[in-house]
């Protein structure tokens, strides 16, 4: 394996290996994973633990957790991170201590009380902030908070300095109060937008900072002889001088400068700081934290998607960070600083910034990686980003397609040892990807060929047959024992999606693209265009911006209220349909596809079904896809021939067994090269869940008490 080939650490690189002290503990080097959710939390503690375990082996000398709950007030759901409630909790916060300790890491645990952030959904708690306001969560609920009064302060520190006692027993080494992203409630308090209080809570900047100052006051007192306290805080909410800026927040930092042990820096809110590549480059957050290390001389730890190890000894070398914040390159890649180490810094697996990890805390579903299948897998499935179970035999196994899914599998399975070829049809490897690398915005997706490309190069046992279409007689005559068919997909052009089940009547000489049409470098003969998108993530806005761009007058409709809706779990949507209207694209929210004619479409109001006509040259559909599974179907029908081709299995992968995400794709792929020539589990779960130990079953205190109800005449 190649971890196991460790070379000489390049010494321009040394300088991120330096010992930081952080108060009364010492990191082994300057990597930092900052807290970051994962949609697993309290709900998925030991498969949680066993992802920070190997953020730990791969090298981070700090990892964190994600945001922990203090106390039911501030109670997130129904997104689910972890809680430190009560002493109930302790156990499973130890758990993910012992895992990060394991692993050789020192353990940072996030204190959170949501304030009115939190609509309180589970413990029906009034939620509290510093006015009476409708809460801020992205849902909208219906739910106020209430301002808070002295007696709610108090009881705030209250928990707050518990919270940390027990984060304490539960064996971290770092404890964080929370005053960034408009998650941690003491930001409400610190920004001016929220905060219209007149009390010593209110008005002044002192006065703001009053209750984040009591907590780190409390949280040193409470635990600070032997736990690193981490003050999180926002930045800049990018809302000029209505909302907390640059200039103001320097001043808090100064003003509060040497209290916490530990500075860890943020945009507000998290749309702003974890911008995907689509929208921000690399180390967009520098010109926000540049100077900051100037009015305090504690360390300052910042993110901005780092992933090139030159761009982190600039941030250190030039002083604008101690330590090299990361998040998403440490879900990409949880090796990355071992990799450095090892003097394999161009075998990073380099995040692309899609957003795709940030989609399953807002699906409340486990996290997820483009690039690295084996997140959240780690527990459920055994599964680790850098290494596999050997091969089961010396048969030789052929993968057809070279994109995402075909990658990943002829990796994988080079790295089990078995011998492998890889055959493409086109000259370019990556598939789908090779060709949507090309447009507006999604260049550093290429990472997911490139990396996968790369790794092939050092597996002898791979052979990569590019310009080799395969036919069923080509694979029968291969003399391979398995066959993964990962033959990619196909964009419909009949409009069938969610909206349509049927197919929108075309009128003759109607002129309808698909977005195959367009990648392979088709056009429309001229405006105005219709792109009618039931898909609904990213291919319609970005074939939007493509178009315009281009000089075309073009209309975005959908069934949905907005443009590429799904990506509001990417937190990309309002960037999307901000950069759609200041590209001219016009945008028709709630309409379906009737008709498209020679030279105008029509379209309906889901709602009323009242229909409109549009002018339009062309109608782009990005509707539902197709598997090209043909290779497939036409190999099982002649099952019949397989004994004597040596065939014994073939398998569809990726989008050709049901189109999805690039990263469903790279999922299986690693799936089918996990699981290949592996005993069959039957009808055994595939994974491993936890399920939560029940409590006694005693009557409620109320029945209990033998009140039998009372009869209303
Ligand atoms: P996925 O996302 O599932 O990996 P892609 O569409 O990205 O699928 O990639 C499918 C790849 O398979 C494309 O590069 C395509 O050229 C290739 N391909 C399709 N049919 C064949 C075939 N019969 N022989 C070899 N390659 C093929
Ligand atoms: Fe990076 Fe995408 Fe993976 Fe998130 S899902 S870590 S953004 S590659």
């Amino acid at each position: 394996m190649d971890q196991d080939r460790p070379g000489a650490r390049d010494p321009r690189f040394d300088v991120l290996f330096d010992p930081v002290r952080i108060g009364p503990v010492t990191t082994a080097n300057r990597f930092f994973q900052v807290p970051h959710c994962n949609g697993m939390g309290y709900r998925d503690a030991s498969a949680l633990a066993a992802m920070r375990a190997i953020k730990a082996e791969g090298g981070w000398g700090v990892v964190c957790t994600e945001q922990v709950e203090i106390h039911p007030s501030g109670d997130i759901c129904p997104f689910i991170e972890l809680r430190l409630w009560d002493d109930q909790d302790i156990p499973m916060l130890a758990r993910i201590a012992e895992a990060i300790h394991a692993g050789g890491a020192l353990a940072g645990l996030q204190l959170c009380h949501n304030g009115m952030n939190a609509p309180n959904l589970y413990s029906r708690e009034i939620p509290l902030g510093p006015a009476d306001l409708p809460v801020a969560s992205i849902f909208n609920d219906p739910v106020q908070a209430r301002a808070m009064d002295r007696r709610d302060i108090a009881d705030l520190r209250r928990w707050h300095r518990a919270a940390a006692l027990r984060a304490k027993r539960a064996g971290y080494d770092l404890v964080y109060v929370y005053a960034g992203k408009l998650f941690g409630g003491p930001m409400f308090f610190l920004s001016r937008r929220y905060n219209t209080r007149s009390d010593e809570y209110g008005g002044s900047l002192e006065n703001r900072a009053r209750l984040l100052r009591e907590l780190i006051e409390d949280t040193r007192e409470a635990v600070g002889d032997t736990t690193a306290v981490v003050c999180r805080i926002s930045v800049d909410e990018l809302l000029g001088t209505e909302g907390l800026h640059a200039a103001e927040a320097r001043d808090l930092i100064a003003h509060l400068a040497e209290l916490p042990d530990l500075w860890d820096l943020t945009l507000s809110g998290w749309d702003n700081d974890s911008q995907s590549s689509r929208f921000a480059a690399e180390g967009y957050q520098e010109p926000f934290v540049r100077g900051i290390k100037a009015v305090t001389s504690k360390p300052v730890v910042g993110t901005g998607r780092f992933t090139a190890p030159d761009t982190m000894v600039r941030m250190i070398r030039q002083g604008v960070l101690d330590l090299i914040g990361a998040a998403r390159p440490s879900i990409a890649d949880p090796f990355l600083p071992r990799k450095i180490a090892e003097g394999r810094a161009d075998e990073i697996r380099e995040c692309i910034g899609c957003n795709i990890c940030v989609a399953g805390d807002h699906t409340m579903s486990p996290i997820r990686c483009t690039q690295n299948p084996a997140m959240g897998e780690e527990w459920r499935r055994g599964w680790h980003p850098e290494r596999i179970r050997p091969r089961a035999s010396a048969a030789r196994v052929l993968v057809v397609g070279s994109g995402p899914a075909g990658l990943e599998a002829a990796m994988m399975l080079g790295r089990r040892g078995y011998a492998v070829g890889l055959a493409e049809a086109t000259r370019a490897l990556g598939g789908r990807v090779a060709w949507e690398r090309r447009l507006p915005g999604l260049a550093a997706w290429g990472r997911v060929a490139d990396y996968r490309v790369d790794q092939l190069a050092r597996l002898p046992n791979v052979e990569i047959y590019r310009e080799s279409r395969m036919t069923v007689a080509d694979v029968l005559a291969a003399g391979f024992a398995h066959v993964a068919v990962a033959t990619g997909c196909t964009w419909r052009r009949d409009g069938v999606a969610r909206r349509l089940l049927g197919p929108v009547p075309v009128g003759a000489g109607a002129s309808v693209l698909t977005p195959d049409d367009l990648l392979a470098g088709a056009r429309p003969r001229g405006g105005p265009v219709l792109i009618y998108d039931d898909d609904h993530y990213y291919m319609g806005g970005v074939l939007a911006e493509l178009l315009a761009g281009e000089g075309l007058a073009v209309t975005l409709a959908t069934p949905a209220a907005e443009a590429s809706t799904w990506m509001r779990n990417t937190m990309e949507q309002p960037f999307v349909q901000a950069r759609l209207l200041e590209h001219g694209v016009s945008i028709r929210p709630h309409r379906a596809l009737a008709a498209v004619a020679p030279d105008h479409a029509t379209l309906a109001c889901v709602f009323t079904g009242r229909t409109e006509t549009l002018p339009a040259a062309a109608v782009v559909m990005v509707a539902g896809r197709l598997p090209a599974d043909a290779l497939a179907r036409e190999l099982a029908a002649r099952a019949g021939d397989w004994a004597d081709a040596g065939l014994r299995s073939v398998t569809t992968i990726g989008d050709a067994l049901a189109p999805g995400t690039i990263a469903a794709a790279v999922f299986g792929g690693r799936r089918y090269a996990e699981e290949l020539e592996m005993p069959d589990r039957g009808d055994a779960l595939p994974f491993r869940r936890e399920v939560t130990a029940l409590q006694p079953f005693d009557p409620a205190p109320v029945l209990a008490e033998g009140t039998a109800g009372t009869t209303l005449a």
